[in-house]
């Protein structure tokens, strides 16, 4: 049996217990007198549930998940367009979640829902779900909140660490930390982006990163084009690179052949990411 059949739900546990199952705190459900807290409609029928700085929970079809070489994917893009009121807000709600998930790498759990009545003009409707008991996580996002969601705890900000990791550790001073904390935070997920998809390892030559003493990779995260050039502060020009290779990238008298090639590799990488997400 494949991994996607073993994940099709069949049980109709409440959306309520599943999300408390999850570790997210469901107190607010029971504000505002409620009959009953499980079937409260201001979060009932969200798709989204989010613990800050824990755990990210989300619905997802299981009609829709992919399975290939025995990982499960979900590729995540809901246009707004059309849609009504409630819905949008849903769906925001959701994307605003992910960007958190991806963000902070927190584990996503999701709840599966297969659906009935799936006729092209109706909605869907739950018929079974249940809680993958096997965390996901967020494998690449883009700016539109169109994502590649996938089955498994992945490569989490724990196994790899760049220079701005340890700048915000050893303790640069606070003040010049807080006044640039909104680049810092801009940049972020797609530094983190580009060290999760270099698994450890340099983009440009392939050698690992050495291991810290933390037992942590590191390796250093560049812009392939700088941003005083208007080069783009996104994953297609950020790359993760051996401390070596991110010196030549600056210093060297290759360095022209050098961006060259890096912008030639990410985007490869990139274009090999998004067809396997799909
Ligand atoms: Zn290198
Ligand atoms: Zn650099």
């Amino acid at each position: 049996m494949s991994i996607l059949e073993e994940l099709r739900p069949n049980g109709h546990a409440r959306v309520y217990d599943l999300v408390q199952k999850s570790g997210v705190d469901v107190a607010e459900w029971e504000a505002g007198k409620v009959a009953n807290a499980a079937a409260n409609p201001n979060f009932c029928f969200n798709w989204a549930f989010v613990q800050h700085g824990r755990v990210v929970v989300l619905c997802l079809w299981h009609e829709e998940m992919t399975e290939v070489d025995g990982v499960v994917s979900y590729s995540w893009d809901v246009p707004l367009k059309g849609k009504h009121a409630t819905v949008v807000r849903r769906i925001k709600q959701a994307n605003e979640a992910i960007r958190e998930a991806f963000e902070s790498n927190l584990p996503l759990r999701i709840i599966v829902c297969s659906s009935a009545n799936n006729g092209p003009d109706k909605p869907h409707r739950v018929a079974a779900r249940c809680l993958d008991p096997e965390p996901w996580h967020v494998e690449c996002r883009l700016e539109s909140g169109a994502a590649t969601l996938r089955r498994g705890a992945g490569a989490t900000t724990a196994d790899y660490e760049d220079q701005f990791d340890l700048a915000g550790r050893v303790g640069g001073p606070t003040e010049r930390i807080e006044r640039q904390i909104s680049v810092f935070m801009r940049r972020a997920n797609v530094r983190r982006h580009a060290l999760n998809r270099s698994q450890g390892r340099c983009e440009y030559c392939g050698q690992r990163g050495f291991g810290m003493g933390s037992g942590k990779i590191y390796l250093e995260t560049h812009h392939i084009i700088p941003l005083y050039e208007n080069g783009e502060d996104s994953s297609e020009n950020v790359i993760a690179l051996c401390p070596n290779h991110h010196r030549e990238a600056h210093y060297g008298e290759k360095g022209d052949e050098m961006r060259n090639e890096m912008l030639r590799k990410i985007a490869t990488v990139m274009r090999a990411t998004q067809e396997d997400g799909s």
